[in-house]
C-alpha cells in the first residue's frame, strides 16, 4: 500500500460510534434518495449503501413524519444517522429526540436566539455534533452584496459566522461543509476554511452532474483537496443510484493511499500487442476484489512483453500469453495458467492474499 498523504489535523468530533477529524482517517458519506417517511425504502437503501462501503448516511427532514421516522430508521441500520433540516428548529428537535447522530443545520438561519439554544441544548445534551452547510449557490444576501457573487471569502465570512453563534453558547461540536458546483471556488473556499478554523471539513461539490461527468467533476475538486491533506469526511454527489457514489468516493480515497480496507485495479490501456479479451477480463477482476477488504493490488495486463514489468507494483497480477495467462506477483512470473481458467486461478491467489493480510 503506499503511504498515506499527511492528513491535516482537526478538532475531534464524535458521530455515532465514529470519531471524525483529529488524525482519523476519512470516512465516506452519502445521502438517501428516498422519502425518509418511507422508512422501508429508506432502510433498504441505507442497507445497501452500507454493503458498498458507505459509513455515514444523511437524510432530507423536509417535515415532522420524516423526523418522526427517525427513531425506526435508526433502529435498523448500522451507520451514522445524519439529518439534514433547513430552518425549523422544531424538527431538529424532533431528530434529536429520535437519536439522530449529526443533524445538518445551519444555526444562522434558524430564527431568533431562544430557538437556535434549544437546539444547540438538545444537541449539547445528547452529545452529538451540528454541521454547517455553507454552500455557494445560498449565501446570505448581506455576503453576497458585500462581495457581488459568491467568493471564497463570502463562504469562509458566512461559516464563520455561523460556528461564531455556537461558539457563544459553547457549543463546539462543529463540523462545517463548503460546497460549490464551480470546482475552483470549492478548492478556494475549503482551502481557505482549513485556515480559519480548526474544525473538521466534510468535503463535496454540489449539484456536480450524472455518474460520469459528476465523477470527473467531484474526483477533479475533491482530488485536488485529499493531495492537500485536506478533508475529514467526504461526499461525492451524483445524479444516480448513490451506491455509485461509494464506488467512486472509494476510489478516490484508493487513489491518494487513504483507504486501508480496499482492493485495487491495475489494468493495462491495451494496445496491438494484446493477447487476451483484456477489457472483459479487467472488468470481472474489478467487480471480483470490490468486496475484499485487504489493501492489496491486482494487475491485469494484455500481454507479457511488457506486463509483469509494468505493474511491478502489483501484489499479483495476470499477464496475456499466446493461448495462456502468466501468474506473476511483484513483477515475477509465479507460473503459466491456461486461458480458460487463468482468471479464476487468480480469484484463488487474491483470496489466499486476503487471508494473508488479514492474519497477520
Ligand atoms: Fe500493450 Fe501489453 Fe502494455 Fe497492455 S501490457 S498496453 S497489451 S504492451
Amino acid at each position: 500500500m503506499s503511504e498515506s498523504i499527511h492528513r491535516t489535523k482537526t478538532r475531534p468530533v464524535k458521530v455515532g460510534d465514529l470519531t471524525v477529524g483529529g488524525s482519523n482517517e476519512l470516512f465516506i458519506q452519502s445521502m438517501a434518495t428516498t422519502k425518509t417517511h418511507d422508512v422501508e425504502a429508506t432502510v433498504a437503501e441505507i442497507l445497501r449503501l452500507e454493503e458498498a462501503g458507505c459509513q455515514i448516511v444523511r437524510v432530507a427532514c423536509p417535515d415532522e413524519r420524516a423526523a418522526y421516522s427517525i427513531g425506526e430508521i435508526k433502529k435498523r441500520i448500522n451507520i451514522p444517522l445524519v439529518v439534514d433540516i433547513h430552518f425549523d428548529y422544531k424538527l431538529a428537535l424532533i431528530a434529536i429526540e429520535q437519536g439522530a447522530d449529526k443533524i445538518r443545520i445551519n444555526p444562522g438561519n434558524i430564527g431568533r436566539r431562544e430557538k437556535v439554544e434549544a437546539v444547540v441544548n438538545a444537541a449539547k445534551a445528547k452529545g452529538i455534533p451540528i454541521r454547517i452547510g455553507v454552500n455557494a449557490g445560498s449565501l446570505e444576501r448581506k455576503i453576497l452584496e458585500k462581495y457581488g457573487y459568491p467568493t471564497a471569502d463570502g463562504m469562509v465570512e458566512s461559516a464563520l459566522h455561523h460556528i461564531k453563534i455556537l461558539e457563544d453558547l459553547d457549543f463546539h461540536d462543529i463540523i462545517v461543509s463548503m460546497k460549490a458546483s464551480d470546482v475552483s471556488l470549492a478548492i478556494e473556499a475549503y482551502e481557505k476554511a482549513s485556515k480559519a478554523f480548526d474544525y473538521p471539513l466534510h468535503l463535496g461539490i454540489t449539484e456536480s452532474g450524472t455518474l460520469f461527468t459528476g465523477t470527473v467533476k467531484s474526483s477533479a475538486g475533491l482530488g485536488a483537496l485529499l493531495a492537500k491533506g485536506l478533508g475529514n469526511t467526504l461526499r461525492i454527489s451524483l445524479s444516480a443510484d448513490p451506491v455509485e457514489e461509494i464506488k467512486v468516493a472509494r476510489e478516490l480515497l484508493k487513489v491518494f493511499g487513504l483507504s486501508s480496507n480496499a482492493a485495487t485495479l491495475i489494468s493495462c490501456p491495451t494496445c496491438g500487442r494484446i493477447e487476451i479479451d483484456l477489457i472483459s477480463i479487467a472488468n470481472e477482476v474489478e467487480e471480483y476484489i470490490s468486496h475484499i477488504k485487504a489493501p492489496i493490488k491486482v494487475a491485469v495486463l494484455g500481454c507479457a512483453v511488457n506486463g509483469p514489468g509494468e505493474a511491478r507494483e502489483a501484489d499479483i497480477g495476470i499477464a496475456g500469453a499466446r493461448g495462456e495467462g502468466l501468474l506473476f506477483m511483484h513483477g515475477k512470473t509465479v507460473r503459466k495458467v491456461p486461458e480458460e481458467t487463468m482468471v479464476d486461478e487468480l480469484k484463488v491467489e487474491i483470496d489466499k492474499l486476503a487471508q494473508e493480510y488479514f492474519d497477520k
